[in-house]
C-alpha cells in the first residue's frame, strides 16, 4: 500500500506558501508507517519546531490500474475520506532551498492521520464537496473540491501514468489555505459536508 500526496492543488494555499501554480499535478509519497487511524493521537516529533496541519480529502483506490484515462478514473474509487498531511514546514523550507527531496519533512511516522471513509454515493456530486478542519473548536481550514486545480479524476489519470495504482492505495488530494502549526494539547476535528470523520489530539 502506498500513500500518494498531491501538493499545491489549491491556488490560495500555493499563494500562502509563495509557490507558483503548477501546470501538472505535483505529487510525493508517504510510507505506510505514516498512517494514524482510529483517532489515535499524533505525537509531535522532536526534529521540527513547526509541524503544520494540512487537511485533505483522501481517495481510496479500489481497483488495480495503470494509464487510467481521466474519463474512466471515477471507476477506480468509491469512497472518500479525510486526513491530515502533517508537514515539518521548517524542514521542508530547508529542503526546498537546497533543492532536496521532501521526505524528512513529509513522510515521517504519524504524518498521515486518516479518518473514516464515506461512499461517494452518499456524498453526492464530487465537484463541490465541502470539507473543513477545526482546531480546539475553531475553524482553521475550509475547502471545496470546486477550488481544486486538478480534479480527483485528473489526479488519478496523471499519477497512473507513472505508477500502478493498487487496491487500498490512498491519495491525499491537496490542502486549501489556512495551514498553521500545531501544539501539544491541540484537538483536531475534520469533517466532510459537516460530517465529522476524524477527531484526535496532538501529544
Ligand atoms: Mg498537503
Amino acid at each position: 500500500m502506498k500513500i500518494i500526496c498531491i501538493g499545491r492543488n489549491y491556488a490560495n494555499h500555493a499563494k500562502e506558501l509563495n509557490n507558483p501554480l503548477p501546470e501538472q499535478p505535483v505529487f510525493f509519497l508517504k510510507p505506510e508507517s505514516a498512517l494514524i487511524q482510529k483517532n489515535k493521537p499524533f505525537f509531535l516529533p522532536d526534529f521540527s519546531k513547526e509541524i503544520h496541519h494540512e487537511v485533505e480529502l483522501v481517495v481510496k483506490i479500489n481497483r488495480l490500474g495503470k494509464h487510467i484515462q481521466e474519463e474512466f478514473a471515477h471507476r477506480y474509487y468509491d469512497e472518500i475520506g479525510i486526513g491530515i498531511d502533517f508537514t515539518a514546514r521548517d524542514i521542508q523550507d530547508q529542503c526546498k532551498k537546497m533543492g532536496l527531496p521532501w521526505e524528512i519533512a513529509k513522510a515521517f511516522d504519524g504524518s498521515a492521520p486518516l479518518g473514516e471513509f464515506v461512499s461517494k454515493e452518499e456524498l453526492g456530486p464530487l465537484d463541490n464537496l465541502h470539507f473543513d478542519l477545526k482546531v480546539n473548536g475553531q475553524s482553521r481550514q475550509v475547502g471545496s473540491t470546486r477550488d481544486m486545480i486538478f480534479s480527483i479524476d485528473a489526479i488519478i489519470a496523471y499519477v497512473s501514468r507513472f505508477m500502478t495504482l493498487k487496491i487500498g492505495d490512498l491519495i491525499y488530494t491537496g490542502t486549501p489555505e489556512g495551514v498553521a502549526p500545531v501544539q501539544i494539547g491541540d484537538h483536531l476535528e475534520a469533517a466532510i459536508a459537516g460530517r465529522k470523520l476524524l477527531d484526535f489530539h496532538v501529544k
